[in-house]
């Protein structure tokens, strides 16, 4: 991510909107010094689209938000955090956030620190990193000044990520900041500097204090930046992974038997990550990526006539993200079952693409994906890493080929939302039956006939069908 240069001039005119002015007037009525700082400006720096503006007063946060509410008039709603020392301003479409300057002292068990008013320079120095800590004042005579006391701005030109304090001091008062740090990294690319991720590995097991669901809201947007692999191999390299992640850090290191390796899991994954973070944006899809070969540590056996293997590694994944998506505090709601369904069936295209592309297996994978198929064979494409570019080749041309089919299968068929055309209530008028086995093992069969091929997915076909196989069953209309 490249910064652009902006003077005092520049960012004077970025600045223009109406609400700035709004909140300078106010300000100087007031009598207090204020600034807009951390993401917004840095955001501006980097030709980011920024969200939130904060606005640091030296003084009351509060009395500064309820006096440009007031000044704005009706349209303005005013809400106060008074434990916190903060309160918002909504405006037409702009929220902006008021706090205090502060000075933060920390204890050792807790990420609640002791809070005292402070100078903007006590402000800056509670900030994570010095990217964050840049601060542009709105005071009517110093518009468009920056304060920008750890030269942030240079890391910014540099791609540099610091703390603004020793990180030692940073990261063990609230160790947040340690998946922030490479959370910020993986967003813009930018390099962790290495007093800083020394100290990450330093305080790694402070972690722990952190609430689960702080740690996955960051890993979510490590997963969604635009190289995610990026981030999970700082995770790796400053020791964190294991302790939140333990089950992908497990996915690493190459074993070799009689001199056959199988490949690392864990590099291969992230580039599988990659490889769909370049198709989607939707972050459960890369969830998938992310988890599809999770299952592979438990199940890897040697077996001497044919080496290193991860049976069923789909379903045992599929078992164990109930467990990763509790402990990590993210739904466990349709989202974990689109997961869950995508691993579990993440080999299936391949096979059929490594044998005959039959009609059947086909119509088979096409009903079981339902709807997902699209994402099944994104996540599918994703997983060819092979080095080996004519095994490559070929899977990418059958798979072409799986497209294809599917694309001509479903328009014959309608099996993507399959609805059985003989519905068990017909099944059961038809041969005076109360539910019983009998019902299941006709639908079933029915499903399979159109499946397989054997008969068209009308209700004409399927009926007689049933008709025989009834017969076969010894049932009597
Ligand atoms: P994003 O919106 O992408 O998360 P941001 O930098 O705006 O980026 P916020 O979490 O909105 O992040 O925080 C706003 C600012 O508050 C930051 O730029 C930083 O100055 C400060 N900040 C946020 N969290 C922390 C923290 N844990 N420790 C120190 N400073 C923080």
């Amino acid at each position: 991510m490249r910064m652009i240069e902006l003077t005092q001039e520049d960012l004077k005119r970025c600045f223009s909107d109406n609400i700035f002015h709004q909140i300078s007037e106010t300000a100087d009525k007031l009598g207090l010094e204020c600034y807009v700082v951390g993401g917004y400006v840095r955001d501006l720096f980097l030709q980011r689209p920024s969200k939130d503006i904060d606005i640091v007063v030296v003084g009351s946060g509060i009395q500064m938000a309820e006096a440009l509410a007031a000044q704005l008039g009706k349209e303005a709603h005013v809400s106060v955090f008074a434990s916190f020392g903060t309160a918002q301003v909504k405006y037409r479409q702009t929220e902006v956030e008021f706090v205090g300057a502060r000075k933060e002292s920390y204890q050792h068990d807790s990420r609640k620190p002791i809070v005292e008013d402070g100078t903007l320079e006590d402000d800056q120095n509670r900030r994570d990193f010095t990217i964050n800590a840049l601060a542009v004042c709105l005071n009517k005579g110093r518009y468009g000044e920056l304060a920008d006391p750890f030269n942030g701005l240079e890391d910014l030109r540099q791609g540099n990520i610091r703390t603004p304090l020793d990180p030692d001091i940073t990261f063990s008062d609230d160790p947040l900041r340690m998946m922030r740090c490479i959370r910020f990294a993986t967003q813009l690319n930018f390099y962790i500097e290495e007093e800083t991720f020394a100290s990450i590995r330093h305080n790694k097991d402070r972690i722990q204090i952190i609430s689960r669901e702080r740690v996955a809201d960051e890993l979510n947007k490590i997963l969604l930046s635009p190289v995610p692999s990026k981030g999970f191999v700082e995770l790796d390299r400053s020791e964190l992974l294991p302790l939140i992640f333990p089950e992908l850090a497990a996915l690493q290191g190459v074993e070799i038997m009689n001199g056959r390796a199988h490949k690392d899991n864990f590099y291969h994954t992230l580039e599988v990550v990659d490889n769909i973070s370049k198709h989607t944006d939707n972050l459960w899809l890369r969830w998938a990526a992310l988890l599809h070969d999770i299952g592979k540590p438990r199940v890897k056996r040697w077996e001497s006539r044919i080496g290193w293997t991860f049976h069923n590694h789909n379903i045992i994944g599929e078992r164990m993200i109930p467990d990763i998506f509790r402990r990590m505090k993210l739904p466990m709601n349709e989202k974990m079952k689109y997961v869950q369904k995508l691993v579990t069936l993440h080999m299936r295209p391949i096979i059929i693409a490594d044998d005959v592309v039959t009609d059947s297996a086909i119509r088979r994978l096409l009903f079981e994906a339902g709807d997902d198929i699209d994402d099944l064979m994104l996540l599918c494409e994703a997983d060819i890493t092979s080095k080996n570019q004519i095994r490559k080749q070929r899977f990418l041309d059958n798979f072409k080929l799986v497209r294809q089919k599917l694309k001509d299968l479903e328009e014959k068929d309608r099996i993507r939302n399959f609805q059985p055309p003989v519905t068990g209530e017909e099944i059961m008028e038809t041969f005076h039956l109360r539910p019983c086995r009998e019902i299941g093992i006709l639908k079933s069969a029915i499903k399979d006939a159109i499946l397989d091929g054997v008969i068209p997915n009308e209700h004409e076909a399927a009926y007689v069908f049933m008709m025989d196989k009834a017969k076969e069953m010894g049932l009597k209309r």
